[in-house]
């Protein structure tokens, strides 16, 4: 598979609501960025897997946008082992913090188009 179609495939794992992320066939190194070849080892063999969507914050940011919310981001570190950037969503911003678990939640950011973020579970 080449680039355009690794995210052509993203684009269609979101809106079906699962988390896509790739695995190298040769050295069994797990990211999520989509890619061509592997980070690691340079093999073009690479798989695109089904996250379970379930991980826990590794770090985090928040900040207040021009319209006075308070946006979150951070990276979440998934149980396959890779890792996201992403927006993190909550009711209680206290609920945010390293290590808190996570899940993915699907919205519809442009028309059409659903993708990622993350909400604390406890
Ligand atoms: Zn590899």
């Amino acid at each position: 598979m080449n680039l355009n179609e690794i995210i052509q495939t993203y684009y269609e794992y979101f809106n079906k609501e699962k988390l896509p992320y790739i695995k190298c066939a040769n050295c069994g190194y797990v990211f999520y960025y989509p890619r061509g070849i592997c980070p690691k080892c340079l093999s073009k063999k690479l798989s695109i897997m089904e996250s379970k969507g379930e991980g826990e914050i590794y770090s985090e940011t928040k900040f207040v946008n021009e319209r006075g919310q308070v946006v979150i981001v951070g990276l979440i570190k998934l149980e396959e082992g890779f890792i996201v950037y992403a927006n993190i969503l909550t009711d209680r911003l206290e609920n945010v913090s390293i290590n808190r678990k996570v899940k993915v939640e699907f919205k519809e950011a442009i028309k059409g188009q659903k993708f990622p973020f993350f909400t604390t579970i406890s």
